[in-house]
């Protein structure tokens, strides 16, 4: 049987067309800006100054305690400046910019080997230097997930590889292209925590994929290949675990107090770079689709610039409107061309000024199909109407803090609504008013 989950639309696939049958090329650019803050927690600190020279991969910015992780040299070269740089909707980033010399020169790696006979101590640390997040767009240190604490158990690790977002395909190839690599990195995180289950779950849209990751997994020992339903959002961890053990995560609650670890296969795949090559992480496959001529998925070194890699997808093919780094329902519209990819940029797609325009919201006209729709089973109408009052306290109490912001109900709501937005903005107020409550608390001042 399929598994699935509760509520959840039906975008249409048709946008991942130009990119699923074309294999991935890599491209390196001459210059990469590399951000510091790439992955939820501390940002990292820049280890290097102007005119260095330095390696690929090489540390050049080092984490800044347990919950952050270290940034590498991506390319070899010269270190051309060391600066804050405008980066999405937050606040400047720290970024080290280099000069690329196509030397291609690495710092001299320290491989582990092979993962069924890696030392299982080794290989959280291991992840941990490499400097891995969760490469599916949410970028939380693997290692930090991958620590648990004494009273936390895991029996069951499941591969996320269901790409469920519109536009993108950058999962979708890696799965056909390096499906041994990914269940590699699987095995030896499931050596690592002990764990015998390990699942790579699939949405029923990418046949090939699932035939590939069968082949890749075959002889490896407590891995299974799992078959979802094409179904948005499946590849949100709640409704992945849902759909593979039927377990729910509590409200508030983690995936690891229902015995799971989630990761997701360009995550997977990371790790065993890690493991088998002492490779840190320094590219990744990305889509880049919409209004560009050649509409590819790249292999591009961290930091590589928007305006170049669409310059290798051969231009704009109609006026630009909007650019946004995700698919159409989570992905967060970039400031300019300038902007670099991170370690959790799967796609860059780009609107025509058209679909790039912002519609109006009309009166909601109480259909209720946004209550239907809604995965973690919300009433976004009502939360809407609280937090269009401004409401927080209204808002906290009809759970808008569980809220996932995938955007189905914005998706399906007649009257097209600006529910998903209305509910980060909340989500973000609320998130300061708690940090200004503790700094209040600790006699300091919340950023
Ligand atoms: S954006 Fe939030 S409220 Fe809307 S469907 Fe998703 S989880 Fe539910
Ligand atoms: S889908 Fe839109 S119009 Fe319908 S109840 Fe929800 S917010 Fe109102």
């Amino acid at each position: 049987m399929k598994g699935t989950f509760r509520g959840g639309v039906h975008p249409s696939h048709k946008s991942k067309d130009p990119t699923k049958g074309v294999k991935t090329r890599e491209y390196v650019s001459d210059t990469v800006k590399i951000i510091m803050n790439m992955n939820i927690g501390a940002p990292a600190k820049p280890c290097v100054k102007k005119g260095d020279q330095v390696r690929v991969g090489q540390v050049i910015g080092e984490a800044q305690g347990f919950m952050s992780v270290p940034v590498h040299a991506s390319v070899s070269g010269t270190v051309l400046a060391v600066e804050p740089i405008p980066y999405l909707a937050e606040a400047p980033s720290m970024a080290v910019t280099i000069q690329n010399d196509f030397k291609d020169e690495w710092v001299e790696l320290h491989p582990l080997g092979d993962v069924e006979h890696v030392d299982p101590s080794l290989v959280i640390p291991a992840i941990q230097n490499a400097g891995i997040c969760g490469m599916g767009g949410a970028c939380f240190p693997t290692h930090v997930k991958l620590s648990l604490k004494p009273d936390q158990k895991c029996d069951t690790i499941i591969v996320n590889g269901a790409e469920c977002e519109t536009h993108l395909t950058a999962d979708h190839r890696l799965m056909l292209e390096n499906s041994r690599r990914i269940v590699d990195g699987l095995r030896a995180v499931m050596r690592a925590l002990d764990v015998k289950n390990g699942v790579i779950a699939i949405e029923d849209n990418k046949a090939d994929a699932i035939a590939a990751m069968k082949e890749a997994s075959f002889g490896r020992q407590g891995v299974t290949v799992k078959t979802l339903r094409t179904k948005y959002p499946q590849g949100g961890e709640k409704q992945l675990i849902e759909a593979i053990t039927g377990r729910q995560v509590p409200s508030g609650g983690l995936p690891i107090q229902v015995n799971v670890v989630v990761l997701n296969v360009g995550t997977c795949a990371a790790i065993a770079d890690a493991i088998i090559d002492g490779k840190p992480l320094i590219s990744r496959i990305t889509t880049i689709t919409g209004c560009v001529r050649k509409p590819s998925n790249l292999r591009l070194r961290i930091g590589t610039l928007v305006e170049d890699l669409i310059g290798e997808c051969g231009g704009f093919s109609e006026d630009a409107g909007k650019i946004v780094f995700g698919g159409a329902m989570t992905g967060m519209p970039i400031p300019n061309t300038s902007v670099p990819i991170a370690k959790a940029t799967n796609g860059v797609v780009v609107y025509n000024k058209h679909d790039g325009a912002s519609v109006e919201e009309g009166p909601c006209i109480r259909c209720g199909k946004c209550v239907s729709v809604c995965p973690i089973g919300l009433n976004p109408f009502q939360i809407k109407a609280a937090a269009d009052a401004d409401d927080l306290e209204k808002c906290k109490a009809l759970h808008v803090m569980d809220c996932i912001l995938c955007g189905s109900c914005s998706f399906d709501c007649p009257s097209r609504r600006w529910l998903t937005a209305s509910f980060k903005n909340a989500k973000q107020k609320i998130t300061l008013q708690a940090k200004k409550a503790a700094a209040a608390q600790q006699g300091g001042t919340a950023k």
